[in-house]
This record gives C-alpha cells, sequence and structure tokens, in this order.
C-alpha cells in the first residue's frame, strides 16, 4: 500500500472533477479520504476463526442471528451499501460462538463488494467451518447509495439477497421455518 501515491491520485482527482479544497473543511480532504479507504477496502488478514463447542445438549432446532448491521463498499461504484445481514444454521455436533456469525458478517463485507457476493460467501464460509450443518441460511437486506443518492435516485430502495445451503436450499417448509423466524413470509 502506497499511501503518499494513494494521498496525491486523490487531490489530482478532486483537482480534475473541478472541486474547490482550498477551503477550510476540505483542505485535507485527500488524505482524509486515503484513510476512509484504507479502513474499508483492506481485507482481514487471518482466515476467520470459529469458536466452537460441543452441541452437547444436542440443539437441533435453528440457530439464527437475526439483523446484524453491516456496511460495505459497492465495487461498482465505490460508495457505500449499509444494511443488516441475518445469519442462520442447523446445527450438527458442534455449535458456532454467536458472535461468530456477527463477526463472519463484517470481515466478509470488507474490501470492493457486491451485495450478491457477501450474501454466497458468507453462506460458504459457514458451511466450511460447520460442515455436518442440516442447513444454512442467508439474508442480507440494504440500501445502495450508488442507487439511492445518485443515479436513479430511488431512495429508500431495498435490495434483499438470499443464500441457501443443505436442507434449506430443497425444503420449502424449512425455508419457510427460517423465514417465519426472521420475521419474513
Ligand atoms: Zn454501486
Amino acid at each position: 500500500m502506497d499511501i503518499a501515491a494513494a494521498v496525491q491520485a486523490a487531490a489530482v482527482m478532486l483537482a480534475a472533477l473541478g472541486v474547490d479544497t482550498s477551503g477550510a473543511h476540505a483542505r485535507r480532504t485527500a488524505e482524509r479520504m486515503v484513510d476512509s479507504y484504507t479502513e474499508l477496502l483492506t481485507p482481514a488478514a487471518a482466515p476467520f476463526e470459529a469458536t466452537d463447542f460441543d452441541n452437547a445438549g444436542k440443539h437441533h432446532g435453528f440457530v439464527i442471528v437475526r439483523d446484524v448491521p453491516f456496511g460495505a463498499v459497492c465495487a461498482h461504484h465505490l460508495l457505500p451499501f449499509v444494511g443488516t445481514a441475518t445469519v442462520g444454521y442447523l446445527p450438527g455436533a458442534r455449535l458456532l460462538g454467536l458472535s461468530k456469525l456477527a463477526r463472519l458478517v463484517e470481515r466478509t463485507a470488507r474490501g470492493l463488494q457486491v451485495q450478491e457476493d457477501v450474501t454466497q460467501q458468507v453462506a460458504d464460509t459457514l458451511g466450511q467451518v460447520v460442515p455436518d450443518h442440516g442447513g444454512i441460511g442467508v439474508i442480507i437486506d440494504a440500501e445502495h447509495l450508488c442507487m439511492t443518492l445518485r443515479g436513479v435516485k430511488a431512495r429508500g430502495a431495498a435490495t434483499v439477497t438470499t443464500a441457501w445451503r443443505g436442507g434449506l436450499e430443497h425444503d420449502a417448509t424449512l425455508r419457510a421455518e427460517f423465514l417465519g423466524l426472521t420475521g419474513r413470509r
């Protein structure tokens, strides 16, 4: 990562766009842009570590963490999309630490992303850490500023994406139960 080159390039871009950066608030905007993008675009350093526990009580029902807030930067426009993710699974022999489901969403959202991929990647990573699951469901519901603030300016429009794995992929009854538990039908 070359921070100095990035700051210089940001300043050149703002100037080329005719943006006046001479005022008190904008004088250091190029630096702050680079600061922000460094934070938002740096992927998680280490692979996902899942704390898990023996499913001693033989819990066979769904484990769902609902409405985890998250934000990401859209790969097409470099503008944020912000919303919530709901992640759940039917456990096998191991139970995942609940906060790990939220952590999984946060780390998957880093870097340049599109919502469809975040949804699939969360489901796939969860599938790898609980390989004997009975089913996995992921629902992401987000507002894309590239669509609501600019372009079509569809204020308040929400984009919903889903990923189903295992039992949830093929069993409509199981999927209906999952959707019911997450407040959807
Ligand atoms: Zn976009």
